[in-house]
This record gives C-alpha cells, structure tokens and sequence, in this order.
C-alpha cells in the first residue's frame, strides 16, 4: 500500500484541496458546502483505491517483484480493496446526509437548484446517479462476501468478478457526475484516466485475459499418491516456459470450471524436465483431485510467480517447513545438490503432523546429504514440534529464517525468534499458503 496507493491517494487530495476555498480547508464552511466537498474527495479516493486494486488484479510482474510476491501482492489488493469499500460507503453516506438530517430535523430541507454537471446532459446525470447506487451496493455485498472465510473459495472467486464490473459502472458515474468545471483541472483529468485505465483492466479481467501471456499449456507426466494422501504430480510444460526459480509457485488449471489453484513448483528447473508439485488434500478440490487427475491430463501452468527467494548459497541459513510446507525447500534441495552442495551451513528444520506424513517425499534424507543440508525430522504426534529454542540456537550466525507453514507456528515462532534469539526484522522469509 505504502508504495502506490498512499502517493496516489496523496495526489488526489492535494490536487483537491488545491481547487478548495480556505473555508473548506479550515472545515469552517456550511454543512452543504463541506459535504459538496467531501463528496468530490471520497468519490475520487475511492475511484483511485478501486483503481489501483485492479491494478494488482492484472498482477503485473513488476509490480508482483515490488511487493515481494504475488502472495504478498494479493495481501495489499485485499487492503486496498476494504479501503475503497469504506471510502465509497463514506462517499454514500455523505450523498446521503442531507435528506437523513433534514428527515431528523437537524437540517432544513434542501431545494436542489439545477447545475451544469460533468460530460452528460440531465439524462445522462440521472442515471449516472442511480448507477453510482448500483455500485455501491455490489462494492459493499462483495466486500463484504470476501471477508466471509465461510465462503468457498470457489464461490469467493466467481462472485469477485463483480468488482470489475462495479468498477466499469463506478467509472461512468465518476466521469459524468464530475462538474464541468473541475473535470478539466489536474484533478479532474486524474479521475478520468484512473476511470479508463480502470475500466481497460476491468474488461480484460471480465474477457479472463489476465494473467494469458504467462499460461503454458503442459501434460501430466506422472502421478502417484504418497501414504499420507499427498498427491505427487509431475507436468510436462510445453517448451514455452520460461524457467523457474527455488521457490516459486505456479496457477494450476486442470478444470477450466474450477479454475487455477495455486501450487509451488517442488523441483529445481532444469529445461525439458517435468515440474514436480506435491498437492495436500486441504480442502474440496484437492481432496478428490487423486481420484480425477491422470496421466496424459492437459493442464495450463501459468506462472511462474513468487519472491521466496533463497537469496545466496554461501550463506548460513535456517529454514522451517511444516507439512507440505516442505514443497519450496525440495526445489532449493535439487538445485543445491545440482550444484556441489550449500556453501553455507542450513539448518533443515522439517516437522510433520503423522509418520505418514513423513514418507513425502521419499529420499529426502539422502537428497539433504546431497545438498549439504542439515536435516531436523521431527513427527509431531510421536515427539512434539519443535520448539522455538530447539530452531533459535542456529539463528545467530544465519542470515535468516525461511518459513512455510501453517500460519499460526509462523507467527508464534518469528515472534520467539527475534525477540529471543536476535532474529533480525526482516529476516524471516515466508511463503504464504493463502492468498485469501
Ligand atoms: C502461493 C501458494 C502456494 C501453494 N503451494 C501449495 C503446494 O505446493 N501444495 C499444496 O498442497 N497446497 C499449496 N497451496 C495451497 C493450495 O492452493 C490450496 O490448498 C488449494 O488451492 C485448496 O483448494 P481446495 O478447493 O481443495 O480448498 P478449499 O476448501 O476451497 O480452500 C481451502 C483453502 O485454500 C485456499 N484456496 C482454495 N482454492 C484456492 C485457489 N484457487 N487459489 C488460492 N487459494 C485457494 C482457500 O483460501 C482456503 O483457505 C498453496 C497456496 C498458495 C497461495
């Protein structure tokens, strides 16, 4: 957020409070002339916020690199996404105002003189002020949807396609309800191009461009099923993809209906050779995936995405994986053993629920050896996890910590690692298994 959205919010007030009279700006003007005011600033706010999340909708790669990845960027999508839903019921509640004040007598009631408004005649105006409703209440609904964890993904998903068209209606309300006046000022012109730069990415979201020239169509080569129920999948990308490094993930499609998963490329890259994803069953789709997914299936990998970088091989490293957690480390493993071995100690910290559990993936011992990887096995339910000083009596002398997990050990075991351990902020590296 820190980066666009808050400069852009900040240009947008600027570039409003440079067209306001001091009475606005000293807050000491009548109610209706504040509330005129405050109306322009909340609507192009929230036009700007709304812009800015289907930015990150069409998940650029250089703003996915900016932010660290693009678990982390859907993090400030959601974000910016609950600010613009607050900023349009704002916006609405201060149309609003008038009538609900007049109704409880605190106000007299406003006789509304006709005024010449943004690009559109009356018509056009009416309209653009009944769609603005409209928008409003998709904005809100799906707003508040999103945040329901209850909701399937797969629900949450389809009803997110909402928003681009919330935006599309947002934006005509935006560019006709702006007065003539103001449209052609700096601030004017800045709602008109978030409107159609908006508006371009919303169609493209609706006609399911995004993300189109980063898909690779690719065959499974091979499936097994571990003991525990991990289903080990290998695909065979066509010659088209670009190479992947340790760490990152990939948007499975083996349904058109069901959509992309997003599932981290478990093998080091070398060209020509099939990518390796271990898949958990954690939930409706990956749970009776063992029993549809074949040999020979097409697949579409789009990818590859993700910041989970292992940063240099020389370094001493700590690294903890919980469950099928482990899927960034194998990557990193294979590369390591690829190339002579880790320079630096690692520390292999890998804890796994059941004995079942911890048959995925067979070798793992030997390919640790091969690597120069210190492996700690650990099986919750015979020993116990691992706790935080068993892990921090290495941190010291490492460079840092690399997480994948379950959300709740991570935030417990950062927490633990630098407050006793001397774990420096911004040294814990984590992959996010959600982008929810
Ligand atoms: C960056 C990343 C890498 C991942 N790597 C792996 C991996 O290597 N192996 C593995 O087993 N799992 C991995 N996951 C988790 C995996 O994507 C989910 O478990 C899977 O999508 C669940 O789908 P479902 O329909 O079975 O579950 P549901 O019951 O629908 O959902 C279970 C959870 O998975 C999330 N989820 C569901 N569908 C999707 C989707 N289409 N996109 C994103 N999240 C979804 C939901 O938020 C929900 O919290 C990864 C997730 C992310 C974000």
């Amino acid at each position: 957020m820190k980066r666009i959205a808050l400069p852009l919010s900040l240009l947008i007030v600027v570039l409003w409070a440079v067209l306001q009279p001091a009475e606005i700006l000293s807050f000491s003007a009548p109610f209706l002339t504040m509330r005129k005011a405050l109306t322009l600033l909340t609507g192009a706010l929230a036009l700007g916020l709304m812009g800015f999340s289907m930015l990150l909708a069409l998940r650029p790669a250089w703003l996915e690199r900016s932010l660290g990845g693009l678990d982390k960027l859907f993090k400030v999508h959601k974000w910016a996404g609950i600010s613009a839903v607050l900023l349009v019921v704002t916006h609405w509640l201060l149309i609003l105002s008038p009538r609900t004040l007049a109704e409880w007598g605190w106000i007299e009631k406003i006789i509304r003189p006709n005024r010449p408004h943004g690009a559109g005649g009356e018509s056009l105006v009416g309209l653009a002020k009944e769609m603005g409703e409209w928008s409003a209440w998709i904005m809100i609904v799906l707003g508040i949807v999103a945040l329901l964890r209850f909701v399937p993904y797969g629900w949450f998903r389809k009803l997110h396609k909402g928003f681009p068209i919330a935006f599309l209606i947002g934006a005509f309300h935006s560019v006709i309800l702006v007065p003539k006046e103001i449209l052609t000022t700096p601030f004017g012109m800045l709602n008109v191009v978030i409107a159609l730069v908006g508006s371009v990415i919303a169609v493209q979201s609706l006609a399911g461009m995004i993300g189109r020239n980063r898909k690779h169509s690719g065959r499974v080569s091979s499936v097994s099923v571990t003991e525990a129920g991990i289903i080990d999948l290998q695909v065979t990308p066509s010659t088209d993809w670009p190479g992947h490094k340790e760490g990152q993930f990939a948007l499975l499609t083996l349904d058109r209906k069901e959509g992309p998963h997003p599932f981290t490329i478990a093998s080091d890259w070398k060209p020509g050779a099939p990518l390796r994803f271990a898949i958990k069953p954690l939930g409706d789709y990956t749970r009776t995936l063992a029993g549809r997914v074949k040999v020979g299936d097409a697949i579409t990998v789009e990818g590859p995405y993700g910041r989970f970088d292992f940063g240099d091989v020389s370094e001493e490293q700590v690294w903890v994986a919980g469950g099928i957690g482990i899927a960034p480390f194998l990557a990193r493993l294979e590369s390591l053993a690829a190339s002579g071995g880790a320079q630096g100690k690692v520390h292999f910290f890998y804890s796994v629920t059941s004995a079942a559990e911890a048959t995925f993936p067979v070798g793992l011992e030997d390919l640790c050896w091969r690597a120069g990887v210190d492996l700690h096995l650990r099986v919750d339910a015979i020993d116990g996890q691992f706790d935080s000083g068993e892990i921090g009596q290495f941190v010291n002398k490492a460079r840092g910590v690399w997480f994948c997990g379950p959300a709740g050990w991570a935030r417990i075991l950062q927490t633990a690692l630098q407050q006793n351990h001397g774990l420096l902020p911004g040294r814990f590296h984590r992959e996010v298994f959600e982008f929810r």
